[in-house]
């Protein structure tokens, strides 16, 4: 990930700015760096509008800007962060596992807990079948060493907010009602950063990368999510970790194809194999076996192999492994190759037999399909 600016050094506001203040500045930045004012170099002029533009889209949205402030540029990446659609919504199938190992325990409400995490993880076909080790890299945010996590610059501390007096919460009067709500100022934090740290631009903490291994069991397939419980992003001031949910898409295959616990497979035959029968090697995926292919085989006939598919990882049976034939036409045929086909056809045309059933079916039913017409 490209080292972002940070936002608010963009827009060249302070980190307790007002929207008022927020807006005043984009729109002067806005004017500053439009690309028709600025025909002698409009392409740095476009690369600093969109920027400006970037950053006041985060900004004066409370919600992506509250996010922002605790998480940095990661709090906003589309690709990693938020919480994809809560827990209700997914196949948590490791859950309990994972869970009880290292032994997350939520908490509700007061703490903010951190951010939950999706780590996409491709997988081979093999791989998904029998399971695996994966080593997964993941940026998460850690406490900066340079503040020690206050977002505070050294020698400076983080002093109490001036409309809240280090509470979070101020008190509103609504009408007749007063209403207690997060501090507009400090956004709930309670500190006011007048110095901030340059390492971390006053969020308390840096991204970095750190890996992780996660067991992936055999018979996972694409859209399950493991739950690695506590693996996300850090949580404010001693809060709880967020998961890591890593999600599976297992990689087409170049023989194999997938449908839940059963496995399908095309294979080409010879034209004499099916004539005649013979025995095939198939590949599946714990080596090959010997398949017999019975004479007069029709292409398009499907031979299932039982057992040969994949074992659910939610239980259940094995899957099969299903065979479909398709009879090739030998190619680059030799002039007695031809002699031979030719022969071959005249007999296969004498004798009063049927040796092409489906052919016999088939002309027969356009047979029938003109008489209606002209009958
Ligand atoms: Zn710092
Ligand atoms: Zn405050």
């Amino acid at each position: 990930m490209a080292e972002k600016e940070d936002f608010y050094k963009v827009l060249g506001i302070d980190r307790n700015a007002s929207d008022a203040e927020i807006k005043k500045k984009y729109r002067s930045l806005a004017m500053k760096f439009h690309p028709d004012r600025n025909a002698d170099n409009p392409e740095a002029a476009e690369v600093k509008f969109k920027q400006v533009k970037e950053a006041y889209e985060i900004l004066s949205d409370p919600k992506k800007r509250s996010a922002y402030d605790q998480f940095g540029h990661a709090g906003i990446d589309p690709s990693m962060g938020g919480r994809p659609g809560g827990a209700d919504g997914f196949s948590d199938i490791f859950g309990d596992v994972f869970g009880d190992i290292f032994g997350a325990s939520r908490a509700r409400g007061g703490v903010q807990r951190g951010s939950d995490l999706r780590y996409n993880l491709e997988l081979t076909l093999e791989e998904a079948v029998t399971g695996t080790d994966a080593k997964i890299r993941v940026p998460v945010l850690v406490a900066c060493d340079d503040c020690k996590g206050s977002g505070a610059k050294k020698g400076t501390t983080a002093s109490n907010c001036s409309m809240c007096h280090g509470h979070g919460q101020v008190r509103m009067q609504q009408g007749f009602f007063s209403v207690q709500q997060t501090c507009p100022t400090c956004r709930g934090s309670g500190k006011q950063i007048k110095d901030p740290c340059a390492k971390c631009n006053g969020h308390g903490r840096v991204q970095e990368t750190k890996t992780l291994s996660a067991k992936i069991p055999g018979g996972v397939d694409t859209g399950d999510r493991i739950r690695l419980a506590g693996e996300g992003e850090a949580g404010e001031r001693g809060a709880p970790a967020g998961d890591l949910y890593v999600e599976i898409k297992v990689k087409p295959h170049t023989i194999f194809s997938r449908d839940g616990a059963n496995l399908f497979c095309e294979m080409p035959i010879s034209f004499p194999t099916a004539c005649l029968g013979g025995e095939l090697e198939v590949p599946t995926l714990d080596g090959k076996v010997v398949l017999k292919i019975p004479a007069e085989t029709q292409t398009g006939k499907q031979f299932r192999l039982r057992g040969k598919g994949v074992k659910p990882v939610r239980g259940g049976p094995i899957g099969d492994l299903l065979c479909k034939v398709q009879i090739e036409t030998p190619v680059q045929l030799t002039k007695e190759q031809k002699t031979l086909v030719e022969k071959l056809s005249e007999s296969l045309s004498g004798g009063g037999k049927f040796h092409s059933p489906q052919e016999h079916s088939w002309t027969d039913g356009v047979k029938n399909f003109f008489d209606k017409l002209t009958g």
